[in-house]
């Protein structure tokens, strides 16, 4: 098999090791990344399209209640889960997004439904509800949205502004490249915990937390949303494989690098480039991730970047 690879991200944290219940928690993200690589990779084995992987793959990330996306979604001010996703067929340059889901727990789905039966790229909120209803897609009762853990920090970054800087990130994403040449991206999320009820972070925008373009490469990010807009990061990186020839590796670097001129600019990144490289990088202390390659024997899956 030819250059194919896969890599998944569960967000970028900074969390202190010495918390118990953190710990735990990360424990759980761990051999669940254990498992969904292996999966994904089991798609990419048996020929699957970019964009077909991308969206299975993040269905399960969403479907696990460890991660801050569908359910386990980080809780807003009103304590309210609300979802974004979006999702890039880099072959196509087709797209799709959704922001403020409350009631569906695979908004990536959604937005892949955006991308492959209407002409729009974006839908938020009523709308994107609407749509998902009349597409048929079932509805999960909105408390079972709300995790013991989300609860928990969320009663805590109320009241302390400084834990609320530690804990506000998490978010999910993936990066395929097939056996026929195809790159895809998706990120979904619930958002920077505690976020203002209606703000959209960058998941759901194209070139800002995901990007795809077959013939260069693969984006998907977390991380401080506004700061990720402002510098349309996703995009950046791409333009960077594109017009200096980076590799995805030196790609993802430039990017932090970019990234860091901003006050709070913090984010982890990870990418594939059409040659099946893998770029990962972050400057917070962690960013969850796992992948797996045509040149690697096992997947690798760990927490820190070095
Ligand atoms: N980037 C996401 C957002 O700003 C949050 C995250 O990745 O943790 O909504």
């Amino acid at each position: 098999m030819k250059n194919a690879a896969i890599i998944i991200h569960g967000g970028c944290t900074s969390f202190d090791k010495g918390d118990k219940l953190e710990s735990r928690h990360q424990a759980k993200q761990y051999s669940s990344m254990v498992y969904i690589i292996k999966k994904g990779w089991s798609y990419v084995e048996s020929g699957k399209t970019a964009v077909y992987i991308a969206e299975k793959v993040v269905n399960i990330l969403e479907n696990d209640p460890s991660f801050n996306a569908g359910i386990g979604g980080a809780l807003n001010q009103k304590k309210e889960v609300e979802l974004d996703a979006s999702i890039m067929d880099g072959t196509t340059l087709s797209c799709g997004a959704v922001s403020g889901i409350k009631d569906y727990k695979n908004p990536v789905s959604i937005a892949k439904k955006v991308m492959t039966d209407t002409k729009c790229v974006f839908l938020t909120g009523v709308g994107a509800q609407e749509f998902a209803k009349k597409e048929g897609f079932t509805k999960t009762p909105r408390k079972d949205f709300v995790t013991d853990y989300q609860l928990h920090w969320w009663n805590i970054i109320k009241k302390n502004t400084i834990e609320r800087e530690k804990r506000m990130k998490g978010t999910v994403g993936v990066v395929v490249l097939d056996t026929h040449g195809n790159i895809s991206a998706a990120t979904s999320t619930g958002g920077m915990s505690y976020k203002m009820k209606g703000r959209i972070g960058d998941s759901p925008l194209i070139g800002c937390g995901t990007y795809a373009d077959s013939r260069f490469g693969g984006v998907s990010l977390t991380g401080y949303g506004e700061q990720v807009i402002k510098t349309a990061l996703a995009r950046f990186t791409i333009d960077l494989i594109r017009f200096k020839n980076y590799s995805a590796q030196q790609a993802v670097e430039e990017s932090i690098k970019e990234l860091s001129l901003l006050e709070n600019g913090k984010a982890g990144i990870i990418s594939i480039d059409k040659n099946g490289k893998i770029g990962v990088f972050t400057n917070e202390k962690y960013v969850n991730h796992a992948y797996m390659s045509s040149s690697l024997k096992e997947p690798v899956v760990r927490f820190s970047i070095v």
